[in-house]
């Protein structure tokens, strides 16, 4: 194949070679990490390395780490705690949730909603953040949790985690935040955002796929969420899998080590395609925020009226480019992106969106690339649509 040009970071990344090496490193470590001989021993401490690195990524407590398969197993988690909660009688039996959440948090909060739980999905305005007036007016004491992510996998806007979790704590109510976007791309605290859970996969900021974490804060509610054996504190059980928690590990110490630069360098290849696209092709609509504080660095949603979403993804394609139309789980439908609907985008701009998506191994030789080969595509493409 010629040349490729991976555009669709927020969908996975590659995994980083340093990651990779030092997983290679512990390959043949196959001992137990829960047996007392010194094989088990050697696993377990690579394991408490580990949550250690994720603990200083995150800025929380290592007791509060739980290794789990992924943000959607993690986000599962938060909502049946809760249930749980609710079942056992609590008066506190309603769940908020914002309604650009990414789909484990939202089907899951449907499936609740389906079954009879009382839940309550949370507006954003144009730019695809929290409207602050409406969510604090979904508050009472009847609220037992909230969940609103830091950064959005298909818009970029960085939410009020902050402010949320205030209005979330002033009425009694738990706050959990989905941070699977913002880990690696910007800095993300638990304690300066004042969560008391967070979920992160570690596939998303160049560590391996089927790893990530539920962060629990000291003494928010916690039951076991997987039955069996005593690992994780009796909470998740099942034997560790040694090596992508390694990989899990190492991503986070170079996601911490790196995050300003990556930073700085996300953001100036997303700007560079922003700009170079403005000023190429006509009708196009940039999704998202217009304050550079509130999106993440490597993230830039596009509209271009007059163009589906899937034929510029498949003639990118062509050209060795790889983006996504929405979310990579949203692939396989051709429902136009409840992300951008939400914000108010029109259905048939919201079916001609495009997402680019930056990482680490991106160069600003990439954005020119791009730039080369977008403008005939859309051209093309409008030439052909029946619509114009
Ligand atoms: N939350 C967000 C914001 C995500 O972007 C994703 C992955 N697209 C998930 C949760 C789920 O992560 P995973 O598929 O690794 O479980």
């Amino acid at each position: 194949m010629g040349r490729y040009i991976y555009l669709d970071n927020n969908g996975t990344t590659e995994m980083d070679a340093e990651v990779i090496s030092f997983m290679h490193q512990y390959e043949s470590l196959y001992g137990n990490a829960s047996s007392m001989h010194s094989l088990g021993r050697n696993a377990a401490a690579g394991i408490d390395w580990a949550r250690g690195e994720v603990a200083k990524l995150i800025d929380g407590d290592e007791s509060g780490v739980y290794f789990t398969s992924g943000a959607t197993e993690s986000n599962n988690t938060v909502f049946s705690i809760f249930r749980d909660l609710i079942d056992d009688g609590s008066s506190r039996n309603r769940i908020v949730l914002s309604s650009v959440e990414h789909p484990a948090s939202i089907e899951t909060a449907k499936y609740l909603r389906k079954r009879g739980y009382n839940v309550d999905f949370a507006p954003v305005d144009h730019s695809g953040r929290l409207d602050l007036d409406k969510y604090k007016a979904l508050m009472g004491d009847d609220v037992c949790f909230v969940s609103v992510m830091v950064g959005n996998n298909e818009s970029g806007t960085i939410q009020p985690v902050k402010e949320a979790a205030e209005i979330a704590h002033s009425s009694g109510a738990y706050f959990h935040t989905d941070a699977t976007q913002a880990i690696g791309k910007i800095p993300v605290s638990v304690r300066e955002i004042g969560a008391d859970y967070l979920s992160l996969s570690g596939h998303k900021f160049y560590g391996p796929k089927g790893i990530g974490v539920l962060y629990a804060a000291p003494s928010v509610p916690m039951r076991p969420f997987i039955h069996g054996g005593h690992q994780e504190n009796g909470m998740r059980a099942g034997t560790y899998n040694n090596q992508a928690i390694y990989g899990l590990g190492k991503a986070a110490e170079l996601a911490l080590k790196n995050i300003e630069y990556e930073h700085t360098m996300l953001w100036q290849m997303r700007e560079a395609l922003r700009k170079g696209i403005l000023d190429r092709i006509p009708d196009v609509i940039v999704n998202g925020s217009d304050n550079p504080e509130y999106c993440l660095p490597g993230t830039l949603n596009v509209s271009f009226a007059g163009a589906e979403g899937e034929s510029i993804l498949l003639y990118l394609d062509l050209e060795g480019i790889a983006v996504s139309t929405g979310s990579a789980c949203a692939t396989g439908s051709l429902e136009p992106s409840y992300v951008l609907l939400a914000a108010g985008l029109d259905t048939e701009l919201a079916h001609g969106s495009i997402r680019f998506s930056f990482g680490r191994f991106n160069t600003m030789e990439d954005v020119d690339y791009v730039l080369e080969k977008l403008p005939p595509i859309i051209d093309r493409i409008r030439k052909m649509s029946t619509r114009r």
